[in-house]
């Protein structure tokens, strides 16, 4: 048997929207190829003098409705077909949430955990002089993803900045809040979880004290939606990393959890609780299931013992194609990634148009903003799903595929 790829799965689901709308081939093609990507090779000098190459990538998929946006991941596993299956989800991502951006994503096959903070410094830095051609406030604006952080991102707007002869603060978002970074960014993702979490629930006619959580990575979009869950009332029983999970039946203290966290590094060991198999978090009985670590976890292999009434999905692609009919036969809500993590991407547009105008909104501003556009997509989701008899991730998949084909037939080919 073949091994699916993340790109399978993400072409798999443009070719159902496209066949749901009734499109001609052409389009599947247009939309099935990235419109750009670049791989550098990065020579990086260690901190002991040798000198080891890296490979990084950035993919643009798509342009047509403003420039390219997309996270940088840091990880051994980053290949060329997972960036560009990420890329083609920040597409639709930034279609669903209407922000004028088209989608990208990078990535740069290293462990962060193996180097040193200059080493990640330099590779960084070398990352985007290599890719500089292809980035800017106008042509595309990366952002924090797995292994990267504000650091990071402070890195490459120096980077840029340092090439274009001045600040340019608008190169990319998700910086450090002193250096043009949004309030509200760190934690936009999160909170853009917990609010369609929020509305799943209520759509269920379920009561958030009540009712249970079991979170899946406890990273920067894992922990914070542990910690707003567990804010909104509800049970968080369950936790996990990459170094395994951890259990109290009768709700964690995510903010003890958070703090052992940042002592030791991980979740396992924590006083007020239990540790379970890793895997098996997501087969757990609970009320909402939040996979915010990889793609491709909800599988074939699982997806048939996943107990949860709704999969809220934090981290993107973490669902495969076969899972979601296995997951929808057996009647589990599964909230796609497109519209459950953009949150993110909402708040690094909010980013951006604030270091263009160099005008700062408050953080309640911010939070409010994001909820009204959390909740606006929410709705054009679930009615266009209920009107077409589709699911969620079908009818956010044809929400966003239309959008960007519309773009593309009113701007017309050139030449
Ligand atoms: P992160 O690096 O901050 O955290 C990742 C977490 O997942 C860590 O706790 C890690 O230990 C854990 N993990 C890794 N492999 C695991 C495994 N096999 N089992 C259990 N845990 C595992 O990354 P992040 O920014 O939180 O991103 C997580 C996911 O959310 C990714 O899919 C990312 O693309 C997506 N996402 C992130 C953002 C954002 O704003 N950071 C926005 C949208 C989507």
């Amino acid at each position: 048997m073949t091994t699916r790829t993340p790109l399978d799965e993400a072409r798999d689901q443009l070719s159902s929207a496209v066949k749901t709308l009734g499109y001609e081939q052409g389009i599947y093609d247009m939309l099935a190829a990235p419109r750009r990507e670049m791989t550098v090779s990065i020579p990086l000098r260690r901190d002991d003098g040798r000198v080891e190459l890296v490979t990084g990538h950035r993919v643009q998929h798509n342009l047509t409705r403003g420039p390219a946006k997309g996270g940088l991941r840091f990880s051994p596993d980053v290949d060329l077909d997972e960036v560009r299956a990420l890329a083609m989800w920040m597409t639709w991502k930034c279609a669903l949430v209407d922000v004028p951006y088209g989608g990208a994503k990078g990535g740069i096959r290293i462990d962060p955990r193996l180097y040193s903070q200059s080493e990640l410094e330099r590779v960084t830095r070398r990352y985007t002089s290599e890719i500089m051609p292809i980035i800017g406030p106008e042509k595309d604006i990366p952002a924090p993803d797995i292994g990267t952080d504000e650091q990071t991102m402070a890195w490459m707007m120096d980077t840029y900045s340092a090439s274009q002869g001045h600040t340019v603060l608008g190169v990319v978002t998700g910086k450090p809040v002193s250096l043009g970074g949004s309030l509200g960014r760190a934690s936009a993702t999160s909170r853009g979880v917990t609010i369609v979490a929020l509305e799943a629930l209520a759509a269920l006619g379920e009561e958030p004290s009540e009712s249970t959580a079991a979170v899946q990575g406890f990273g920067k979009v894992g922990r914070g939606a542990a910690r707003f869950l567990a804010q909104a009332g509800v049970a968080v029983t369950a936790v996990s990393d990459q170094y395994g999970a951890i259990m109290n039946p009768d709700g964690l203290d995510i903010a003890s959890v958070e703090a052992f966290v940042d002592e030791t590094g991980s979740v396992v060991g924590h006083p007020g609780s239990y540790a379970i198999d890793g895997p098996s978090i997501l087969t757990l009985r609970c009320t909402v299931l939040v996979p915010a670590a990889v793609e491709g976890v909800l599988n074939a292999d699982n997806a048939a013992r996943v107990q949860a009434q709704i999969v809220v999905e934090g981290a993107n692609g973490p669902t495969t194609a076969s899972a979601d009919r296995i997951l929808q036969a057996h009647g589990v809500m599964v909230v796609p990634d497109i519209l459950a993590n953009a949150g993110g991407v909402i708040v690094s547009y909010f980013e951006w148009v604030q270091a263009n105008q160099a005008y700062w909104w408050s953080e309640s501003e911010v939070e409010q903003r994001l909820a009204d556009r959390m909740k606006s997509a929410w709705d054009d989701v679930t009615l266009y799903a209920r009107d077409h008899f589709l699911s969620l991730r079908d009818a956010a998949t044809c929400l966003a595929v239309q959008r960007v084909a519309d773009a593309h037939v009113l701007r017309g080919l050139y030449p």
